[in-house]
């Protein structure tokens, strides 16, 4: 089985470290990078299959090494991001990264963020059946073909605009959607940006699956971002 290889743009010596022996340790090939530049040059020869970005670095903003790779490759970019800097995972998601992971984070949540953009790409390239495949996870099975979501084989109704939503987010799960993303994907283009209409119907389908709604299995909410739905198993 080839590796896969993973690129470390961050220009903190101790994280770069700290990520690189994890991603090792657990088999992959791990590139570093303490500047854009060598990170751009990097990316085009050695093609990583996936990207982790930090956003502060000492030549350029992170935001322009997406912005630069996106113009030629999709490799999945992970934003390494600070707690509090919502808009800032906003706008790197407009721009073309896949996901962010927040400082300070666990070994199994760098991983399992990894997996899932591996898993997502792979899926983009080879499985023309996602839209067919189920989605499952836990007790819940959304089957698109049928438009038929069910908890403990128990069918769920939803209005049409929350099937939207949820397989919508299903069709990306675990991945963090933004709301605007969700708001032109559901409502089409034209929507005036207010995510009310977007909390009162997630309201309502979390009422509907979700046993506790105050403390979510399926569908989270992403503080100041947007949703992401537990990923399909
Ligand atoms: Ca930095």
């Amino acid at each position: 089985m080839p590796k896969f290889s993973v690129l470390i743009i961050e220009d903190e010596n101790k994280i770069q470290t700290f990520m690189g022996k994890i991603l090792k340790r657990h088999d992959y090939r791990v590139l570093c990078s303490s500047t854009g530049r060598e990170a751009l040059e990097i990316i085009r020869s050695q093609c990583p299959d996936i990207i982790l970005l930090d956003l502060g670095l000492p030549d350029m903003d992170g935001s322009s090494v997406i912005r630069e790779v996106r113009t030629w490759s999709s490799t999945p970019i992970i934003v390494i991001s600070a707690r509090t800097a919502e808009m800032e995972k906003v706008n790197s998601l407009d721009l073309g990264a896949d996901d962010y992971i927040t400082k300070p984070f666990g070994t199994s949540e760098l991983l399992a963020r990894i997996r899932a953009s591996l898993r997502h790409s792979n899926r983009l390239r080879t499985d023309n059946d996602l839209y067919i495949r189920a989605y499952k996870h836990g007790a819940m099975t959304l089957d698109f073909s049928k438009r038929l979501l069910t908890i403990d084989a128990k069918a769920v109704h939803l209005t049409p605009i929350e099937y939207k939503i949820v397989a919508y987010l299903a069709q990306n799960s675990g991945k963090v959607i933004t709301y605007s993303s969700l708001l032109s994907n559901v409502w089409g283009p034209y929507t005036d940006g207010d995510n009310k209409i977007l909390r009162v119907n997630m309201a309502n389908i979390r009422r509907k699956i979700e046993k506790d709604p105050a403390q979510p299995e399926y569908i989270f909410t992403e503080v100041g971002v947007g949703y992401r739905m537990a990923e399909d198993e």
